[in-house]
């Protein structure tokens, strides 16, 4: 299809920093907008229904799934997470691009049903500074922290099934990091020339 957008799938350990990372990136790009996610986790302090996610109980969310709405979804730290199909094919068919910020689970049910997608995975320093940047948020209690930290490596073990490997550690730094795969990707020669044909056909035209 013509100028399609991209869709950008970014997956990390809770506590790792993709959210920070990602929210950063959103403000530097232009075309490139982040999906709210459904979840029946309970809404943090701080956060906002309708911004951070779509906070939803059980039943409902049950619904969505059997009426075919989420593109993924996947149960993660006991609580239900879901992609919006219809927002995410609308804002990629008006040619934008969309970052998903999901488990590795979803990130395989994305690559089946769109191969086209460029998925990136976020490491921690160390499992210390892991641990650190959970308790530092002070968004959860700690044995919600304990779970998260004992899923850590379960979600890492999959970096491998990744097309980038970013290490969250000076942040300014992983965020030029995520930016170069996006501005590389908008670079491609299938995507450019599309967008340069008037270029193109003045830089090629009548030859003498
Ligand atoms: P945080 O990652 O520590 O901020 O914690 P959250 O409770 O917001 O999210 C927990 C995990 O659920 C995240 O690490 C994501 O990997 C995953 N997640 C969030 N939204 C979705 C979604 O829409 N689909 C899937 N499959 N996973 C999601
Ligand atoms: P995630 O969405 O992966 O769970 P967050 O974006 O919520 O992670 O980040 C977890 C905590 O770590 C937040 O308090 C955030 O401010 C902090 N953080 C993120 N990146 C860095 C970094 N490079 N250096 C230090 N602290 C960071
Ligand atoms: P924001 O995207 O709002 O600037 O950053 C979100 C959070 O990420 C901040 O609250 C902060 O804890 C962390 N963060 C942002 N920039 C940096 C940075 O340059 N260094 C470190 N250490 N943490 C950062």
């Amino acid at each position: 299809m013509a100028d399609k957008g991209t869709l950008y799938i970014v997956s990390a350990p809770s506590g790792a920093g993709k959210t920070s990372l990602v929210a950063a990136l959103v403000d530097k790009l232009a075309r490139l907008r982040p999906s709210v996610s459904h979840t029946t986790r309970p809404i943090r302090p701080g956060e906002q229904d309708g911004v951070n996610y779509h906070f939803t109980d059980r039943d409902a969310f049950v619904r969505q799934v059997e009426q075919g709405r989420f593109l993924e979804h996947a149960e993660v730290f006991g609580n239900l997470y879901g992609t919006s199909a219809d927002w995410v094919k609308q804002t990629l068919n008006g040619g934008e691009d969309v970052v998903l910020e999901i488990d590795w689970q979803g990130a395989t049910q994305i690559r089946k049903q769109l191969p086209d997608a460029v998925s990136i995975f976020i490491l921690p320093p160390s499992l210390e500074v892991l641990a650190e940047r959970l308790r530092g948020r002070e968004t959860d209690d700690e044995a919600v922290i304990q779970r998260r930290l004992d899923g850590a490596q379960e979600e890492m073990s999959h970096y491998g099934e990744f097309d980038f490997l970013i290490v969250n550690d000076d942040f300014n730094r992983a965020l030029y990091e995520l930016e170069a795969i996006v501005e590389a990707r908008r670079l491609d020669t299938s995507r450019q020339s599309v967008r340069l044909e008037p270029v193109l056909e003045n830089l090629l035209a009548s030859r003498r």
